[in-house]
């Protein structure tokens, strides 16, 4: 079964077909905690509420899966190790319909993830329909073509969820114990936003929707007051449409030109008694996160918004990329807490012989530039798909099927792992649950590429990027 229950324990005959399944209510439990008892005359299976009743049936529909109808007796004693297991799709860089999300959302509940980090608004897109600011949908959604690495087109594109879409996607979540974790980008990553509202950018000119890949340089001016106001009523709004308890803030890939340029962001960083830029997006993102905080969310930022030494450590930060000057190392001996999603194990747009299936794996759940707070530290990890250069709903499945399994058991069985050898086998075994619920998941063969075919897969990934791509991002990296 994947992810591997945590405690097993064959007993004695088999329980056929027609047994009945019982639900016991065992307050006790944890949410996600469940039980199940396997006898000749029934199946018990004890949850806390719907959550646990809900996993308790996701192992059984595994277990048949493996054994048949007949199942071998058997008590089951399972939980997680990390409260927070999510998956993140990006719907900014390529919209993907309502249907296609749901059949992401189930097949990830199947692996018992339990937040979906919604990645809604990027450069190249806004994508949800906005009661207050009505433009960022009717302008910022739209993009007039798609330059996105060596693809080429001048037809406009784009599209947003409706309210009600939004609605019925959080509903289901919830149905399968599934918290929506809704990310706004900010303050880089805002072009589709300022393509709408450009007043809210420090040079106040108008911009176009992004139409290619990369870091841009607009970020929301810092020193305007009417940037908080835009962004406080903005989160009024979502926050009516996302109940969850976190939101992500973004906070990734600023890089700090055009705040070095602008007198508004110099008199504000003059008056906070702020030292350079990087502060200055410390600054913004605990003003942004204490506003949250004060309507009870929990706020999450990228870990590019702790370079700046002064952000509050009740800021949840996400790893993607190794930590600068041991800030995050120093953000977590504050008492913060951190979510993992490091490139190399988790981001699933790379091809599988770029980052493997073992690759993810392997994700090292107590990373040691955290230092001796670091395995107290973690809330738990995330598996990500960036969709700069996913265009079609087969491709999406193939990239994140099954790595987001591998990712999902590392989430709820921690070091009791039995190695990814193990959890390959069980794999296999399995597979006709990607088919069961129509998801185009990677075969077997294509899980761990030998060397000449991840070459060959490399060389091709690399084709996305022109020497002058590369040139600029490096330029933008340094400028972060
Ligand atoms: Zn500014």
């Amino acid at each position: 079964m994947i992810p591997r229950p945590r405690k097993m324990k064959l007993t004695e005959g088999t329980a056929p077909s027609e047994v009945p399944v019982k639900e016991r209510l065992c307050p006790q439990l944890g949410v996600e905690e469940y039980r199940i008892y396997i006898s000749p005359k029934q199946i018990l299976i004890d949850g806390s509420g719907k959550t646990g009743f809900f996993y308790a049936r996701t192992t059984l529909e595994q277990l048949r899966m493996i054994y048949g109808e007949d199942l071998p007796c058997m008590e089951i004693e399972d939980g997680p190790a990390y409260s927070y297991r999510s998956f993140q799709i990006d719907c900014a860089r390529h919209y993907f319909s309502v249907d296609e999300l749901k059949k992401m959302i189930r097949m990830s509940a199947e692996f018992k993830l339990n937040h979906f980090h919604w990645h809604i608004s990027d450069d190249q897109g806004w994508r949800i329909e906005s009661k207050c600011y009505p433009r960022l949908h009717e302008i910022g959604s739209v993009r007039a073509g798609d330059h996105f690495g060596n693809y080429h087109s001048d037809q406009k594109s784009g599209g947003y969820y409706t309210r009600d879409e939004v609605k019925d996607i959080v509903d289901y979540c919830k149905e399968l114990g599934i918290e929506v974790v809704p990310e706004i980008d900010m303050p880089g990553h805002v072009t589709a936003i300022l393509a709408a509202y450009p007043n809210l950018s420090c040079l106040g000119q108008p911009v176009e929707v992004g139409m290619k890949a990369g870091i841009f340089k607009e970020l929301f001016c810092a020193g305007r007051e009417e940037t908080f106001t835009f962004i406080e009523k903005l989160l009024d709004d979502l926050m009516d449409l996302f109940p969850g308890k976190y939101f992500h803030i973004g906070g990734d890939e600023a890089p700090k030109e055009r705040w070095n340029g602008c007198e508004n962001c110099q008199k504000r960083m003059k008056e906070e008694g702020l030292k350079n830029a990087q502060e200055l997006q410390g600054y913004f993102c605990n003003r942004i996160a204490s506003y949250l905080q004060s309507k009870g969310r929990i706020p999450i930022v990228w870990n590019e918004a702790v370079y700046g030494g002064n952000l509050d450590k009740g800021v949840v930060v996400q790893l993607w990329t190794e930590d600068k000057d041991n800030q995050i190392q120093a953000h977590l001996y504050k008492g913060g807490t951190a979510i993992l999603a490091m490139v190399e194990n988790c981001y699933c747009d790379y091809p599988y012989g770029m980052h493997s299936l073992k690759d993810m794996y392997d994700l090292e759940t107590a990373p040691a530039e955290f230092g001796e707070h670091g395995e107290a530290s973690v809330l738990g990890m995330e598996c990500l798909v960036w969709t700069e250069f996913i265009r079609d709903n087969e491709r999406l499945e193939e990239l994140c099927w099954p790595r987001f399994a591998a990712l999902a058991e590392v989430g709820w069985c921690k070091k009791e792992c039995l190695g990814y050898e193990d959890f390959r086998e069980r794999l296999t075994k399995l597979f006709a649950l990607f088919e069961k619920y129509g998801v185009h998941a990677t075969k077997l063969e294509g899980w761990d590429p030998d060397d000449e075919t991840a070459a060959k897969q490399t060389e091709e990934f690399q084709m996305n990027f022109s020497k002058e791509d590369r040139e600029e991002a490096r330029r933008a990296q340094n400028d972060i």
